[in-house]
C-alpha cells in the first residue's frame, strides 16, 4: 500500500500546472499559470502567445508561454522567468488576491472567439511580434 501512495503523491507533484484564465480591468485576457501572470499576446493559427507580466518591470522577464489555441492544457513556457522565488507560500498568496474562483479554470473557448475582434491593442503588445 505504501507504494500505492507513493505512486499518487509523484503523480500529484509532478508539476500538474493550475492554470486560470481571467480578463484585467482594461479588458485584456489574462492567464494564471502556477501564481503567476501572464498577458494574451500575439497569436498564431494554432498557438497563443502569453507574455509574463514581469516583462512589464523593470526587471523584462522574457518568458513566453506558447499554448495550443484548442488545447489550453497543451502549452509549452519559452525562456525562463527573472524574477520567480520559490516561495510556494508566495504564490498562492498572489492568487488569492485575485477575485478568482479557486476551481478547475475555465475553459478558455467562450473568451476568446468573442474578444478577439474587440480586444485593445495595448501598446506593450505592439513592441512584440513572432
Ligand atoms: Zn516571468
Amino acid at each position: 500500500m505504501t507504494h500505492n501512495n507513493y505512486l499518487c503523491c509523484q503523480a500529484i507533484s509532478s508539476k500538474q500546472p493550475k492554470i486560470q484564465f481571467s480578463v484585467s480591468k482594461r479588458g485584456g485576457q489574462l492567464l494564471w499559470l502556477d501564481g503567476l501572470k501572464y498577458f494574451r499576446n500575439n497569436e498564431n493559427r494554432t498557438n497563443l502567445f502569453w507574455r509574463c507580466h514581469w516583462y512589464y518591470r523593470r526587471i523584462r522577464c522574457p518568458v513566453l508561454i506558447c499554448m495550443n489555441k484548442y488545447d489550453s492544457s497543451d502549452f509549452r513556457q519559452i525562456h525562463k522567468h527573472r524574477h520567480v522565488k520559490l516561495s510556494k507560500k508566495q504564490q498562492a498568496m498572489e492568487v488569492d488576491t485575485l477575485e478568482l474562483p479557486n476551481e478547475l479554470p475555465t475553459p478558455l473557448p467562450v473568451i476568446n472567439s468573442k474578444c478577439d475582434a474587440a480586444l485593445p491593442v495595448d501598446t506593450e503588445q505592439e513592441m512584440f511580434t513572432i
